[in-house]
């Protein structure tokens, strides 16, 4: 600021403590303010120190508090800087700076916070925030949509087994199944399977035991000619050999 911008500082100071502003203040002020512009925010600076205390008004005051109310509107403003894609680091600080810059001068206008998640239209010019990242601009669309249930595929919705025929022992709708001619509390497997809708065959199972059999197949495949006649020869022992 310019001794004549100190000048009027320091006559808006007087309005608070009565001082008195010569040609000497108003220098001494610029040369300490010198890399502050007189602004509205210098000006509020004034009126804030005496709104806080009574203590007498220095430059160190006015910078401080200047400081204050421009740290203050960023703090607010609900306006990121989102990054750029494919941007190198010094590029990323100077934009972040111009942007806080901005909103520091009272550029670019507070945001509501739904506008500072990007849910709603920016107040803050894309040049200055690059926007949402597209991985987060992804993510944000997103919300506020139904979540599909992630549970579903795993868990499908139980039906009770007794709410179909047994295909194993033919019990009917509403009655358990019978195991040993008895009625049984545990339904047999594949009549679950049918009320969820499912094979009454478990697949897996069937893949099972086609793997056993092929695996006996090959097995055999593998024994010497003698061997396999010794198997065909093989007689499995009767109930009254095995008891003896
Ligand atoms: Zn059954």
């Amino acid at each position: 600021m310019t001794p004549a911008d100190a000048a009027e500082l320091l006559t808006l100071a007087a309005a608070f403590d009565r001082r008195t502003v010569g040609e000497a203040d108003a220098r001494a002020w610029a040369a300490a303010l010198n890399s502050m512009p007189l602004d509205d925010d210098a000006r509020a600076a004034v009126a804030r120190h005496y709104a806080e205390t009574a203590d007498w008004l220095t430059p160190a005051h006015v910078r401080k508090h200047r400081t204050k109310i421009r740290a203050e509107r960023v703090e607010t403003a609900n306006v990121y800087y989102d990054g750029v894609p494919g941007e190198t680091g010094a590029e990323s600080i100077a934009r972040r700076r111009a942007l806080n810059r901005a909103i520091a001068d009272g550029r670019v206008a507070p945001q509501t916070a739904t506008q500072g998640v990007g849910l709603a239209p920016s107040n803050a010019p894309l040049a200055l925030t690059g926007g949402p990242p597209p991985d987060l601009a992804k993510r944000l669309s997103g919300i506020g949509r139904d979540v599909p249930d992630d549970d579903e595929p795993d868990t499908p919705k139980r039906t009770s087994p007794l709410s179909v025929v047994c295909p194993q022992c033919a019990s009917r709708i509403g009655q358990h199944c019978k195991r040993a001619g008895r009625p049984h509390l545990r339904p047999h497997p594949a009549r679950t399977r049918v009320a969820n809708g499912e094979p009454a065959v478990d697949p897996n199972a069937e893949q099972t035991a086609k793997q056993r059999r092929a695996a006996a197949a090959a097995y055999l495949e593998r024994l010497a000619p003698e061997e396999r006649a010794q198997l065909a020869a093989f007689e499995p022992p009767t109930r009254q050999e095995q008891h003896a």
